[in-house]
């Protein structure tokens, strides 16, 4: 309930960043022209205001000015923490943060104290000190790992309804702990206190107001959209919003401070009433406003004393400052160069590695030099050193090497295979080293968390094995190891050496590459507990010639003898004068299943929907959560209480299933908000229907519904295609028509178009499981020309389900293939035509291969070709395996 509020008002604020930045410059101008208080004695209501004497001690200035320096290497400190993770934006959002809120406790102070600016010279070390960036920074980091303005947004209050809370309650506790301070008695705590509240009370509104505001602002208008990502999106942020989902607060210590704040409010609550006894009441000259009343007498002593402070307390900033400004930036450098073993340094600036290090950098044994230096050492006579045996040479380094594979034998066991730095003295930098020697065994798992949580060191300080106690143990859990190991690809790396002892071969991943792949595109998109890439052969098909234009479509497949095959029909569409096609429809569904008290009430909610209000409501609601998704209609069916809406909506360039499953629940929460007895079962009722055969795409069509066709001349048919017309024609309704019908198809009325479907799906990133409903397809056959020699032919696809934004479509071979296309990413010319036009290239080559194949078929070659191009010589004997289907 709590977080809901929360999340609410994140929105809120985050939705409308405008007014709620003026709106609290506004509060924060009234506050500064209202001065009537300044005189009160509220000013220290939390009591009674304390006296000061008007002398200023000599020890004072001592307090004031180490607390000052405290507060100054305080912030030094945080900020410096932050610089580790390499985000301007990151620095950015903290430097606003800092300085608004400090100017916003500034502007209290000089209120409530007068407007004697001396005042802050004691405000602002007790605001420094009590200032926490750190949730300021996640809740930035929730929204910089959004992927458009509206998931900013959705972030931003996703980080409310987690931070609201935890933020709120230490705001009270830390306000009712240090407002004991201002019953104390002791006139200077007392001033030090009343800051200390109103330091805290100035971060928690800035935090809960202006500052998401201006995160949601300063992100809307950095916003440079490229290829779907917006400039400011880190993927090393990926990760936040499921590592702060689980890093919930523990209930029991807020359970604890709810107690505790309770217990405080009474303490408070009892000296107040005390306090309104006249009897005891100290005088109502603020102690604060008398001090700052009195400064002009005192100037000259306050001079002298101040004048001392303020050295230090400046020397100190600006000393930090410049170490920070110049410093810190080569320091970062080497220690992101350090901590990435892809960026490595000469060896001749490499620091001299004494005594082993149990830290394997498995990534540096791309170097050849290494790997010859492994292999040498090894006791293994064999020489290796062509690339065609590294992978032999990296399962041999690892098996020796103790650190990685033998959790129970100490790193030692490794020392032959260990770097001789002589001999690798030109090799790359091996890797961030861990401190630890790989003599000693590997250290305990607190001291591990120490340098782990040390900004200063990290995850390239610890050996593999340590890292893999700790993922043991779950202090690092595995499915996060890319994002909390110094690259992703080390803790692929970790990944597997963990799982390969629990496999039947544990040799078994060596054939599984996993080294120079970009897995940032991977992490928190395509795939988790990732434990390397599947390369799959990628041929290429064509020129297809369609609709006047050339193209040569990538296939990637493990299946013998369909490139050539497509190639065949390809060659025979060129010769004939290609294809022509249309996209008939193009609109993705989404089907949720919703349910209701009653068959009668689901029957009404039905109406209603189908009524043009009804629908406008709902699309307004869909049409708000993306830039490209608009509900074009609504398909209502019922089954007694259930009711199945089926949403249609273009998507652009994208498949869109992510698009309208986001639309759709922000539909429903819509509908249900006037239906409230309505409730959802899910947001996918398998009315979509997502991959999955279904009539009802194959009748009313998903995504994509494409038509093509050609006309083959009877010379084309003979000599590329070697069969006849009526052969193809007589096999194409016995096979694909009437033996479809047999077999009770819903839009399997072809030969093979799956086949084509799934292996330019799989060559251009798209959800291979889509090609189920992708590859509905009727082939028709006629006979054409005036004597019937030529050969019609004609595919229809009415659900292809693709995109050329968004899912696999962003990593870089995928993006390869829709490059040769000249398809890849966002239509330049209109939202949507690229996906269309790769519509059209699925649908043509499919009937470039279904002409091939029916051909092949017709002539008897079928089993034949496969025998010579599509079967394992060296399995043969072994396992004699079936042909795939035709
Ligand atoms: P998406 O990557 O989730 O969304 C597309 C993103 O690209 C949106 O943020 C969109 O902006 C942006 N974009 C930029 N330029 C665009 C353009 N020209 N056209 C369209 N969008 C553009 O992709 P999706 O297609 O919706 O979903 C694909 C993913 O869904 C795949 O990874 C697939 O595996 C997965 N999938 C999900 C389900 C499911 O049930 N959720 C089912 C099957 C597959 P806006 O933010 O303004 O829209």
């Amino acid at each position: 309930m709590l977080a809901r509020l929360f999340r609410l008002h994140g929105l809120l604020v985050a939705s409308h960043p405008w007014e709620v930045i003026v709106g609290t410059l506004a509060l924060t101008v009234c506050l500064m022209s209202m001065n009537s208080l300044a005189t009160s004695s509220q000013v220290c209501s939390w009591n009674e205001c304390p006296k000061v004497e008007e002398k200023i001690h000599s020890s004072d200035v001592i307090i004031l000015t180490i607390t000052r320096c405290m507060a100054i290497v305080y912030i030094y400190f945080q900020f410096k923490n932050l610089r580790q993770l390499g985000s301007k934006y990151i620095l950015g959002i903290a430097g606003l943060f800092t300085v608004f809120s400090s100017f916003v406790f500034s502007t209290v102070v000089i209120h409530f104290f007068g407007k004697e600016l001396t005042g802050l010279n004691e405000a602002l070390p007790f605001f420094l000190l009590l200032i926490d960036l750190s949730k300021a920074c996640t809740l930035a980091k929730f929204a910089l790992s959004s992927n458009s303005q509206e998931e900013v947004r959705d972030n931003i209050s996703q980080g409310m309804a987690i931070l609201g809370p935890t933020f709120t309650l230490d705001a009270l506790v830390e306000c009712l702990v240090i407002g004991i301070g201002t019953m104390s008695g002791v006139p200077q705590l007392e001033i030090m206190c009343c800051f200390g509240c109103m330091s805290v009370l100035a971060n928690y509104f800035v935090f809960m107001t202006f500052f998401p505001a201006c995160v949601s602002l300063v992100l809307e208008l950095s916003r440079e959209s490229r290829e779907g990502r917006p400039i400011w999106q880190l993927s090393q942020f990926s990760c936040v919003l499921a590592e702060e989902e689980d890093n919930k607060p523990n209930p029991v210590t807020q359970r604890v401070k709810i107690i505790m704040s309770l217990g405080l409010a009474l303490v408070h609550a009892h000296t107040r009433l005390a306090a309104e006894n006249p009897g005891h009441n100290r005088t109502a000259d603020g102690p604060i406003v008398k001090r700052l009343d009195s400064a002009g007498p005192m100037l000259p002593l306050k001079l002298t004393s101040m004048d001392l402070e303020q050295v230090i307390t400046l020397g100190l900033a600006l000393l930090l400052a410049v170490k920070y400004v110049f410093f810190e930036q080569t320091e970062t450098e080497s220690s992101f160069s350090l901590k990435s073993p892809i960026i490595s340094s000469p060896s001749t600036q490499r620091p001299r590695v004494t005594g082993d290090c149990c830290r394997r950098d498995l990534p540096a044994l791309n170097s050849p030099k290494i790997t010859n230096n492994i292999s040498a050492s090894s006791s293994s006579s064999s020489s290796v050193s062509d690339s065609g045996a590294s992978h032999e040479a990296d399962a041999g380094f690892r098996e020796k090497d103790s650190c990685t594979t033998e959790d129970t034998q100490p790193p030692a066991a490794s020392a032959e295979n260990d770097l001789d730095p002589s001999g690798v003295t030109d090799a790359p930098s091996p890797a961030p080293v861990s401190q630890s020697s790989c003599n000693s065994e590997p250290r305990m798992l607190e001291e591990c968390l120490r340098v782990l949580s040390d900004p200063q060191k990290g995850a390239s300080f610890l050996s593999d094995i340590e890292v893999m106690n700790l993922v043991a143990s779950r202090n690092i859990l595995n499915y996060k190891l890319e994002c909390v190991l110094e690259t992703p690809e080390r803790g692929v790396a970790i990944r597997r050496e963990m799982l390969s002892t629990k496999l039947p071969v544990s040799s078994a991943l060596t054939g599984l590459p996993y080294k120079d792949y970009d897995y940032s595109k991977v992490m928190g998109t395509c795939c988790e507990n990732v434990i390397g890439y599947m390369p799959v052969p990628v041929g290429v098909a064509g020129p297809l010639l369609l609709d006047d234009k050339q193209f040569h479509v990538p296939m990637a497949t493990t299946e013998g003898c369909l490139v050539a095959s497509t190639n065949r029909g390809c060659r025979a569409l060129s010769l004939s004068g290609g294809c022509r096609s249309r996209i008939l429809a193009d609109s993705m569904t989404r089907g949720p299943v919703v349910r209701l008290p009653s068959a009668c009430r689901a029957a009404e909610v039905k109406v209603w929907l189908e009524t043009s209000d009804g629908f406008n409501l709902i699309k307004d609601a869909f049409d708000q959560t993306s830039r490209f998704a608009r509900l074009e209609k609504l398909l209502v069916n019922l089954a007694g209480r259930n009711l199945y809406i089926r949403f249609h909506s273009q998507t652009g360039d994208a498949m869109g299933m992510n698009m309208l499953s986001k639309g759709t629940e922000r539909a429903l929460y819509r509908l249900q908000q006037l239906y409230p007895d309505m409730e959802v079962l899910a947001v996918s009722g398998n009315f979509c229907t997502d991959k999955k055969s279904a009539a009802v795409n194959w009748i009313l069509g998903r995504g994509k519904s494409a038509v093509c066709e050609a006309t083959i001349p009877a010379k084309v048919v003979r000599e590329v295609l070697k069969s006849s017309t009526a052969a193809l024609v007589e096999l194409n309704i016995n096979k694909n028509l009437v033996g479809s019908a047999m077999a009770g198809s819903i839009g399997g009325f072809n030969a093979h178009a799956a086949n084509i479907v799934a292996a330019i799906y799989i060559a251009c990133g798209q959800d291979p499981a889509q090609t189920v409903g992708s590859s509905n397809c009727i082939t028709q056959m006629e006979p054409a020309g005036p004597d019937g020699e030529d050969l019609y032919i004609s595919c229809t696809m009415p659900s292809i389900e693709l995109g050329t934004v968004g899912g696999g479509t962003n990593l870089p071979p995928q993006q390869a293939c829709l490059q040769m296309l000249g398809v890849q990413g966002t239509s330049l010319d209109q939202p949507g035509e690229n996906a269309r036009q790769l519509a059209r290239i699925v649908c043509s080559t499919v009937l470039a291969g279904e002409l091939s194949l029916m051909a092949a078929l017709a002539a008897g070659h079928l089993v034949k070709s496969h025998m010579t191009h599509n079967r394992s010589k060296t399995n043969l004997t072994e396992s004699p395996s079936s042909e795939s289907a035709a």
